[in-house]
């Protein structure tokens, strides 16, 4: 078993390196927004982000005829892995999402508007899929989509859509039939600028926003569906296995771990290296162990999905619960292994770690929520891999 990358991989990381040296940005590039830094929310990083598809690397896994470069799956894993170690945005839901939705079941009408967009990063979108009754269990989302002439009338409301502040689209699921629980949703795209739609702030304890939105009497053309009526939960599905894999990128838990171990390896605390304390050794070599464990669950994710059909489900599952939950750990061993110091605000220079454990510790509880909570993703694993008993 190889897990070292070839030379070709290696040469278009030091390529990415090369890139994200010369556009090297503060407004761009924030390790701080920790895993919120990956949407793409200002004038800056939508044109940051239209210069990597200038590359050819925002469609670099699409198919040639939408434009794409049919590159293997793991060169857009080493892209989103370098864009994610600076703080920086990343392909996320047009390309991954939307885009490899569209390609597999929209229409030609949808493909043609929208894939070319997506790979000048023309256009940001929204997902809606959370609902306040339907978190866990998307399939039991209400809002509801009435059949009226060419098309749908939508009513209902959505919580948690992240981005719906900025986007131009809703890739939005609705029900289109009250007596089906899961061949009952379809999904639409539908702009998010109309009247009909409002969206309503809501700040995370991680600081970043995501928004309540409220749909009242929102036509949408059947032009404008995405597939066929009543797969929209079929489709949701395939989407979150890359979701949950793509969203939750291993650089940032490396990057933590680094500057964990430089202020072992440089602080001292009465008159005692920390790095000679064996307590503070132990933990950090579980750590730095646990880390390598993550980063290869990643790895056996993309070798998985490179070998074609369905993204490989408790692959995901199972990165996105290791990953994530090593994550809070790891922010929880800093904040004690720095001690009250470490309380501190981020980006207080005086502070350990200018303060990045305290905004980690907050932020990395989001993680194990979103994209699916790792109860969830435990459950996935036992049904799917273990062949347990449904428990819902
Ligand atoms: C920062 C952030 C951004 C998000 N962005 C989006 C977005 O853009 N679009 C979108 O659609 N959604 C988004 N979400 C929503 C996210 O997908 C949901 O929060 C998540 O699916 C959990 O749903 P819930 O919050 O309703 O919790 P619930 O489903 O109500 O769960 C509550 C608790 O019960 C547990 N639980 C639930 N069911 C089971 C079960 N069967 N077995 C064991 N335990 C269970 C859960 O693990 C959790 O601990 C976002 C969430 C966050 C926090």
């Amino acid at each position: 078993m190889d897990f070292e990358f070839s030379d070709e991989q290696q040469a278009f990381v030091k390529d990415v390196e090369r890139f994200l040296d010369e556009h090297d940005d503060p407004d761009i590039f924030d390790v701080t927004r920790e895993n919120m830094a990956q949407i793409v929310d200002t004038p800056k990083r939508r044109a940051f982000m239209a210069e990597v598809g200038e590359q050819g690397w925002l469609g670099i896994t699409w198919p040639k005829e939408y434009g794409g470069q049919e590159g293997e799956g793991v060169y857009e894993y080493l892209l989103n892995e370098q864009l994610a170690g600076r703080g920086g945005p990343q392909i996320g839901k047009g390309v991954g999402i939307i885009g490899k939705t569209l390609i597999h079941h929209g229409s030609e009408k949808l493909k043609a508007e929208f894939l070319p967009k997506i790979l000048r990063n023309e256009v940001e979108f929204a997902v809606g899929y959370s609902e306040p009754d339907a978190g866990s269990d998307a399939a039991s989302m209400k809002l509801k989509a009435t059949r009226d002439g060419d098309g749908w009338r939508l009513n209902g409301q959505k919580v948690w859509t992240t981005s719906a502040h900025f986007a131009e689209w809703y890739w939005l699921g609705a029900r289109t039939d009250p007596d089906d629980k899961h061949g009952g949703i379809t999904l639409f795209l539908v702009p998010l600028d109309q009247p009909g739609i409002t969206i309503k702030g809501m700040w995370t304890m991680g600081d970043e926003r995501t928004n309540e939105v409220f749909i009242d009497d929102v036509f949408v053309h059947d032009d404008y569906v995405v597939g066929e009526v009543g797969k929209g939960f079929q489709y949701i599905s395939q989407a979150l296995d890359l979701e949950r894999f793509t969203m939750f990128t291993f650089s940032p838990i490396k990057q933590r771990l680094d500057l964990l171990v430089e202020y072992v390896r440089t602080t001292v605390r009465d008159g005692v290296p920390l790095k000679d304390d064996p307590v503070v050794r132990q933990r950090i070599a579980r750590l730095v162990a646990d880390a390598e464990t993550a980063r290869v669950l990643g790895l056996r994710f993309v070798a998985e999905s490179m070998k074609g059909g369905a993204p490989p489900t408790t692959h995901a599952s199972e990165y996105k619960l290791f990953a994530t939950e090593l994550s809070k750990r790891l922010a929880s061993e800093s904040m004690d292994i720095a001690g009250p110091g470490s309380a501190l605000r981020v980006r207080t220079e005086e502070a350990p770690m200018a303060g990045r454990a305290e905004s980690t510790y907050r932020y990395t509880v989001i993680d194990t929520i979103g994209g699916g909570t790792s109860e969830v993703q435990k459950n996935i694993i036992a049904r799917r891999k273990l062949g347990l008993p449904k428990n819902f």
